[in-house]
């Protein structure tokens, strides 16, 4: 299939699409969304239900984004959607202290290693961004040090050589970020103790924070060294930095207490966003309480928001974890990543193209022309997007949506069954036996 030929959604998807694109830059609210990296119309999506949504066309897909991570339990979880259908009727929004924004900061604070106190925001980005203004506080220090391949949201300091949308669409910064600001972020490379030592070497009293993914998942899955993560933690210690773990994606994802418990860290400050939502608006940092009480109004670290806390977004967060506690959630989402390594290797194993599941948790990515898990964004093959859009398109086809980029994860829900698995691993065969010129 030319690039020409790629479609993607059918004609009320383009029709909607074509509108979406006179009144809202690029038709999206978020960059990745466009289709950009894979070409073709994206999917205009009418509903969702468990491991299926459905477009405009009324086409049917198997799921694997789950709105880029967040839906661990699947689309519209019939409990969460009764518990927020309750809070609604009591009220949208307060701008005052309320029961589930106090319950779910108890269950946050007795899950996470470490954690005394935590504040919510209304996404990923902002959590991302107070963290580090409460570390350039705590620390009385400017320079912060973020690695190459992680990205933190959208905030001016963390678009330097960030991942994600950025990283598809050849940029390695944002325009609109004064070179001032930028300056006082370091870039490393993932996986390279030597790289970091240096940098602290160098500038080891100046540098308030290092932050880092629990696990690299914005640019594939970039697994990394337990060893790394040491040596890193010793570095940030030895040197008076905070350690900064982000855990949107992987904080009640990997596990009631993120990457940090899988790792054995205990980062100064931790982000989270995404699961702890339920699939609201929702961000999350915490740490100790002697940092945590630097913020306004126990201390002069000012940091706010109108919807922060929100009752709805709140209530859904806490089902979501209720849930996953309730129902063994955890633990059933390894059995099944197992089942979807069992029914997916073997058919990467006769792909035309060298391919590699890498994996952790519920979180999964293909990596092209690997014969093992990269663990740096240096180390991806530049032929990668290439192939994955054509995968893409021919699953798509198959009704099997994965995420439109070659550079961003799967994710397993609760919602997933083994028959669905099978289904994906029939698609990601025939898909593979269709791809052409590589
Ligand atoms: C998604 C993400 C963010 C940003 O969260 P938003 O809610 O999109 O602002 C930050 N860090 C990581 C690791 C993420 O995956």
């Amino acid at each position: 299939m030319s690039i020409d030929e790629r479609v993607g959604g059918g004609p009320e998807s383009r029709a909607w699409f074509e509108r979406a694109k006179r009144v809202t830059p690029g038709g999206v609210d978020s960059p990745v969304r466009a289709f950009g990296a894979v070409g073709g119309t994206p999917l205009v999506i009418r509903e969702a239900r468990g491991a299926t949504i459905v477009d405009v066309d009324g086409r049917e897909y198997l799921d694997f984004v789950g709105s880029w991570g967040p839906l661990i339990l699947g689309h519209a979880h019939p409990k969460v959607v009764e518990a927020v259908e309750a809070a609604l009727k009591r009220g949208t929004s307060y701008g005052a202290p309320c029961v589930p924004e106090i319950e779910l900061a108890e269950e946050v604070v007795a899950s996470y290693p470490g954690l005394e106190q935590v504040r919510f925001v209304s996404s990923g980005t902002e959590a991302v961004m107070s963290a580090i203004r409460l570390a350039r506080a705590a620390t009385g220090r400017d320079l912060i040090v973020k690695f190459s391949g992680c990205y933190h949201g959208h905030a001016d300091a963390l678009l330097v050589a960030a991942g994600s949308g950025l990283v598809t669409f050849g940029q390695p910064s944002s325009a609109g970020v004064p070179k001032d600001f930028a300056a006082l972020t370091r870039v490393a490379p993932l996986d390279e103790i030597s790289t970091l030592e240096r940098l602290f070497d160098a500038d080891g009293d100046r540098i308030a924070c290092v932050v880092i993914e629990g696990v690299p998942a914005n640019n594939g899955l970039l697994v990394q060294r337990k060893a790394f993560l040491e040596a890193l933690r010793a570095l940030c210690d030895r040197h008076g930095a905070l350690l900064i773990l982000d855990e949107v994606i992987t904080g009640f994802r990997l596990g009631p207490g993120g990457a940090a418990e899988r790792y054995g860290i205990t980062p100064d400050l931790a982000t989270f966003g995404k699961v702890i939502g339920g699939g609201m608006p929702v961000g999350a940092f915490g740490g100790r309480r002697e940092l945590m009480r630097l913020l306004a109004p126990e201390g002069g670290v000012y940091q706010a928001g109108t919807l922060s806390g929100n009752p709805i977004a709140m209530t859904a967060g806490l089902a979501t974890l209720r849930i996953l506690r309730a129902e063994d959630g955890w633990r059933r989402l390894e059995a099944l990543s197992d089942a979807l390594a069992e029914r997916i290797e073997p058919v990467l194993a006769k792909s035309p193209v060298p391919a590699t599941l890498v994996r952790m948790g519920s979180i999964f990515w293909i990596a092209w022309f690997a014969s093992e898990p990269p663990r740096s964004a240096e180390s991806l093959d530049p032929r990668t997007s290439a192939v994955y859009a054509q995968v893409f398109h021919a699953l798509l086809e198959r009704r099997v949506a994965l995420a439109p980029s070659a550079f961003e994860v799967g994710f397993l829900s609760l919602a997933h069954e083994h028959a669905d698995l099978d289904r994906f691993a029939d698609a990601l065969a025939g898909a593979l036996s269709s791809i052409e010129n590589v």
